[in-house]
Parts: structure tokens; sequence; C-alpha cells
């Protein structure tokens, strides 16, 4: 009978041995804070500096904190430390966001040069001879159609903008080992594979 069973005479029967697991399991535990590597489930509006809605999110999304997602550090480092139910909102300078707009990269193009489809706000992707040509294009945006010319702009729709993100937390979790390998979420809201 081990030492620590007490006294014979009256435990003999009903003395157990605990596992070296903790008794209690936490089911619901304190709330987890958005650190390096946890999964964040989030929705956000974002606005201009006019409090023009920009985009909102359709649903929640996941990505996973820690500069692996393409988040702007300015929004992650506003999210960090917050928790699930917290509201957050963060404005962005366009230095912190898109970069200031580029009159360099506004271009004019003969119509008959482009496709016969083309709008104004149609998008493509454009690749240049200074692009590797694996790598991602620019991408413009119609801007302006008129007397057989098109204005292309080759700057992000939000360049020069001055953007306030209104984030709602929704929950947190810590990342699996495989999720903080791939650098990207799985299972809901993630990848699948
Ligand atoms: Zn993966």
């Amino acid at each position: 009978m081990p030492a620590e069973c007490g006294s014979r005479a009256l435990h003999v029967a009903t003395c157990v041995h605990l596992p070296r697991v903790p008794f209690f399991r936490v089911v619901h535990g304190p709330q987890m804070n958005i650190l390096a590597n946890t999964v964040v489930t989030l929705t956000f509006e974002l606005y201009d500096a006019d409090g023009m809605l920009l985009e909102s999110t359709d649903g929640p999304i996941t990505y996973l904190h820690g500069g692996h997602s393409g988040m702007l550090p300015k929004l992650e480092a506003a999210l960090n430390l917050k928790q699930a139910g917290d509201a957050v909102s963060v404005d962005v300078e366009p230095e912190d966001g898109f970069g200031d707009y580029d009159p360099e990269l506004v271009k004019l193009e003969a119509v008959d040069r482009l496709p016969p489809e083309i709008e104004v706000g149609m998008q493509f992707e454009a690749h240049t001879s200074a692009d590797d040509e694996h790598g991602s294009g620019t991408v413009f945006t119609v801007t302006d159609i008129a007397d057989g010319k098109v204005v292309l702009d080759g700057n992000h729709p939000w360049a020069g903008k001055r953007l306030r993100f209104d984030c709602q937390i929704i929950d947190v979790r810590p990342a699996t080992a495989e999720e903080v390998g791939h650098g990207h979420v799985h299972g809901a809201g993630g990848h699948h594979h």
C-alpha cells in the first residue's frame, strides 16, 4: 500500500490513485488573448476617411496571427492581446496601408490594344518587363474610356486613403503546430488539404 494513502485501517477499501492529469478538465476556460500563432476569427467593416463603407466581410474570416497572413501589420498590432467579444477600431494611414497614390502608375492606352469587352471599373493584371515572370503583375483598374483611349490606374484602389477598420473579434484559439508550419489556417475558414 503506498504511503500517500494515509490511514490503512480506514481507507484501505476506498483509496484510489488519481491519474497524474488534472482532475478538472477545463471545458470553457478563460478568454484567450490574440498572440502570435493564434487563429483569429473576426468580421470587419472598412471605411475611408469620409466614413464611406469600402468593404465589409460577408461572414467571419479567419487568419493566423503573427505576420503570416498578409494582414496589415498595423491591424495585427491593434488586434494583439484582444479577446473574443472585443470590438477593435483602428485607423490606418496610407503609409501603413496601401501606400501613397502614385501618379506615375496611371497609364493611357489605345482602346484597340485592350480586350473589346473593356469597361470602366474592370480590373486586370498586367506584367511589365520589370516584373518577375512568375511573380504577380500590377493590377490596373480602368478608370475612364474616351476618344479611343483608356485610362489605366495601377494604384491600389485604397492607395492614398486613410482607412478605418472596425473589427469584431468572434473567436481566438491556439494554432496547431501544423498550421504554424504551413503559415495558414486549416479547417473552417482556412485551407483544406
Ligand atoms: Zn496547410
